[in-house]
């Protein structure tokens, strides 16, 4: 990337800039290209589009990126690097996604599995030495526990070990997993990067040339191809990417405050927040909390549920990161054991703050 911000990037980094073509890539929607030339087949060899949405993003974390139809699929991919017998330390309730394509490999007896409590820093570092994948999810879905990044990524390990970083909540403005040692950046770019709820797609970033190379190599196999719609509309979304993670991170701490000292709410977790427990270690590397907090309502899940569906500008919704802010009561969606039943999580999206508090403030009654 030019010498250039990340918010300048994002604005600027997708230009076609050739005389007579339009100002922004468009879609190409195509699989198959005119011989002879470079480009034979999409799912081998990408489109304008994907390739103009991986130079976007691997500019920004100074890597290499290779775009997914979805954030599984790229999660999956690095996980079918695994030989059988591989050792994978994973969080103790990663995303319920990558829990069971863990789970998988483990029942098929294919992976020892570690679970690791994200804030056990001795446990990752053992981890690290000794394990061929460790994969880290931080901030973490929906604890927003933060892992100790320059700790771990940082530590020496063998060259045959895999750290892998799902930085989905932190988006790649808030923390730079490569710059503190990480081999691989995973984000879910449906969320922040989309951030408009209109697609699903994801991304891996490296500055492996062989490992991005080999990871190339899976996609085509396994055929995870991003659509030509999703890779325009990925492009479209990130250029206001840091604009709206600066607005919603900013009403997203306000927020929290807000709900920590609401009479109706026990907990707030939020790493922005002096009373979460991995408040130090966050304000250590990260250069923003993000923008997705959970709180725990007075009266567990039947009241959670109550809030849920009294909210009016908030939407009762899954997924998160997107302009408009979500909500659900988390453990309704994924039985996890670690997750409290009437923790709800709240994405903050771009609307007004006053506005967001008058809604959460009365349907909290
Ligand atoms: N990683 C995290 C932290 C997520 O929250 C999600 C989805 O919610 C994913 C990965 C999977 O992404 P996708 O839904 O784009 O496949």
């Amino acid at each position: 990337m030019p010498d250039w911000t990340p918010e300048t990037w994002l604005v600027a980094g997708a230009r076609p800039r050739r005389p007579g073509e339009p100002l922004n890539v468009a879609p190409t929607f195509a699989s198959n290209f005119t011989l002879p030339g470079d480009r034979l087949y999409s799912r081998s060899h990408g489109t304008p589009t994907s390739e103009a949405l991986e130079e976007l993003l691997g500019g920004l974390e100074d890597g290499r990126a290779l775009v997914f139809a979805s954030g599984m699929a790229a999660a999956s991919i690095v996980f079918q690097r695994l030989g059988v017998g591989a050792t994978i330390a994973v969080p103790a309730e990663p995303y319920h996604g990558v829990a069971g394509i863990v789970a998988e490999g483990e029942a098929q007896g294919r992976w020892r599995v570690l679970r690791i409590d994200q804030a056990d820093t001795d446990a990752w570092l053992d981890a690290v030495a000794t394990c061929d994948l460790v994969w880290l999810e931080t901030p973490e879905n929906p604890l927003l526990t933060v892992a100790d990044l320059p700790r771990i990524c940082g530590a020496p390990r063998p060259s045959s070990t895999l750290v892998v970083v799902d930085s989905t909540f932190a988006t790649p403005l808030a923390q730079r997993p490569l710059d503190l040692g990480a081999d691989v950046v995973v984000h879910s770019a449906t969320k922040f990067i989309g951030g408009h709820s209109d697609l699903v797609a994801g991304v891996l970033v490296t500055r492996d040339d062989d490992l991005v190379e080999e990871l190339a190599e899976r996609r085509l196999l396994h055929g995870a191809t991003i659509g030509a719609m999703e890779a325009f509309l990925t492009i479209r979304g990130a250029r206001t990417l840091a604009l709206r993670v600066r607005r919603a991170q900013a009403t997203a701490g306000e927020l929290a405050e807000r709900l920590d000292a609401h009479p109706r709410v026990d907990r707030v977790r939020y790493p922005g927040l002096a009373s979460h427990p991995t408040h130090r270690i966050a304000s250590s590397f990260m250069s923003g909390f993000g923008a997705v907090l959970s709180f725990e309502t007075a009266g567990g899940a039947a009241r959670a549920d109550e809030v849920c569906r009294r909210v009016e500008l908030v939407n009762h919704a899954t997924s998160l990161g997107g302009v408009e802010s979500t909500m659900e009561r988390r453990a309704a969606i994924v039985g996890q054991e670690r997750i409290p039943a009437g923790l709800i999580r709240l994405s903050v999206g771009c609307e007004d703050v006053e506005d967001l508090w008058s809604d959460l403030d009365a349907a909290l009654g």
